[in-house]
């Protein structure tokens, strides 16, 4: 068939055309450390990245790469890579292009991990982040210097129910010559597509809607394959002789793929947050139906925020689905499917309220986890966004008379009476 398959059939089959060695339907979990050189000549072309193969499972595995392949088939990428978890993504996706001494301009709302992950840990590298508003093109644009190597957002951005307008920040990233990288956790390229956007690289936390019923923790990273590395000299790790790696230049021998094998080559090789062929295999049972879930999550979301929204011991609800939201008209534009599933409240009872809520429901889980088949609830500021500042966990919408919710595929007429009965107890 030369036909471009659609996005239903790709989730099912991209990455897996039947098992070569023996013919199994399913991907096999390739439970192997190492994998057999036909002889010396084949080692060393595999090593020499003249031949794709395998080696060693730190790097490449085939279970491993079927899931790659499949993630990046559904965000449109040229390449991609699987690692350990969304947070190894996102070093790893700035590994290949950061020094000591360069930045980052990332938006001030992000799930709370990444905010920490940012303003703290990447320093020990020599790295650094400056947190800016997106909303404010002129903020993004004055906050770009010369040490300035990516713009980072969400699409869909945790917990406050913020969608990012991705076509304007790829506009400014690409009048800087700079990659704008998109964690998609929260929208699954059902929802959207940052590549087609504009984006040059995706980050996800496949542990969430990918894997989408809360076994594993994993990471991907995806490469659209189109940004010129070697434009000037700001990426030398792709653009030149990589001392890495006995010298081979990236980017002018490897062209769109230059991303994907530095990642594989000297990322996997030397940080090793490699993902496990059992990992993959979850995130690739769970990934085969992400288009219905999907489609039920953001449905019950739309119902519940609804009901949520009119409810008399409800301030407020940060749903971009709903029309209150000043999202709104931007999510019509740019995520047609629906605005996710998850989003928060706000209760006229303060931080009380929200323990008495999280305390009363039967249904809803109480995790620190989200994209699960159940519906979630977590009171965000006295958990993942605890070690932020208050400034902080206001910017990322998270402060303390908010929950978060993270609605599943449960029947929505549960999911609400189990709300109705907990709000009655606060
Ligand atoms: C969970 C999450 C992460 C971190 O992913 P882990 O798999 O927990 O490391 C990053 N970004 C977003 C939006 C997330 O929801």
């Amino acid at each position: 068939m030369t036909r471009q398959l659609g996005f239903d059939t790709l989730q099912v089959h991209a990455g897996n055309k039947g098992d070569p060695a023996t013919g199994a339907r399913q991907v096999p979990i390739y439970q192997s450390t190492a994998f057999l050189f036909k002889n010396a000549e084949h080692a060393a072309r595999l090593f020499n990245l003249q031949e794709v193969g395998y080696i060693y499972s730190r790097l490449t595995n085939p279970t491993v790469s079927a899931l790659a392949e499949r993630i990046t088939a559904l965000e449109g990428g040229a390449g991609g890579i699987c690692c350990s978890s969304g947070h190894a993504a996102q070093i790893m996706a700035l590994f290949p292009l950061m020094q000591p001494g360069c930045n980052i301009v990332a938006s001030t709302r992000l799930y709370g991990g990444t905010v920490q992950q940012f303003t703290n840990t990447i320093r020990k590298f020599g790295w650094s982040a400056k947190f800016v508003d997106t909303e404010s093109k002129a903020a993004v644009k004055r906050a770009i210097d010369r040490k300035t190597r990516a713009i980072f957002c969400e699409s869909i951005a945790n917990p406050g129910g913020y969608v990012t307008d991705i076509p304007a920040l790829a506009a400014i990233a690409d009048a800087a010559h700079i990659p704008l990288i998109v964690d998609n956790t929260s929208a699954s390229p059902y929802l959207c597509r940052p590549i087609e956007h504009g984006a040059t690289i995706v980050v996800h936390s496949t542990t969430k809607y990918l894997t989408g019923n809360g076994t594993v923790t994993g990471g991907a990273v995806v490469d659209s394959g189109r940004f010129d590395w070697s434009a000037d000299d700001k990426f030398p790790s792709l653009s030149q002789p990589e001392p890495a790696y006995h010298g081979l230049t990236f980017h002018p021998t490897l062209g769109a793929m230059a991303f994907t094998f530095h990642s594989i080559a000297i990322g996997l090789r030397d940080l090793g947050m490699t993902m496990n062929p059992q990992g993959a295999h979850y995130t690739l049972m769970g990934i085969e139906t992400l288009s219905l879930r999907m489609a039920r999550h953001v449905e019950n979301a739309r119902k519940v925020a609804a009901w949520l929204e009119k409810h008399p011991k409800v301030e407020g609800v940060t749903y971009a689905g709903l029309p209150s939201s000043p999202y709104y008209r931007r999510v019509k534009k740019l995520y047609p499917k629906g605005a996710g599933a998850i989003f928060t409240v706000a209760l006229k009872g303060g931080y009380d309220a929200c323990v008495k809520l999280v305390d009363s429901l039967e249904l809803f889980s109480h995790v620190a986890n989200l994209g699960d088949a159940r519906s979630l609830i977590i009171h965000s500021a006295s958990t993942t966004h605890r070690q932020l500042t208050d400034e902080q966990r206001e910017k990322a919408g998270a402060s303390p008379n908010v929950v978060r919710l993270s609605i599943g595929i449960e029947d929505a007429g549960d999911i609400i009476a189990d709300l109705d009965q907990a709000l009655a107890k606060v």
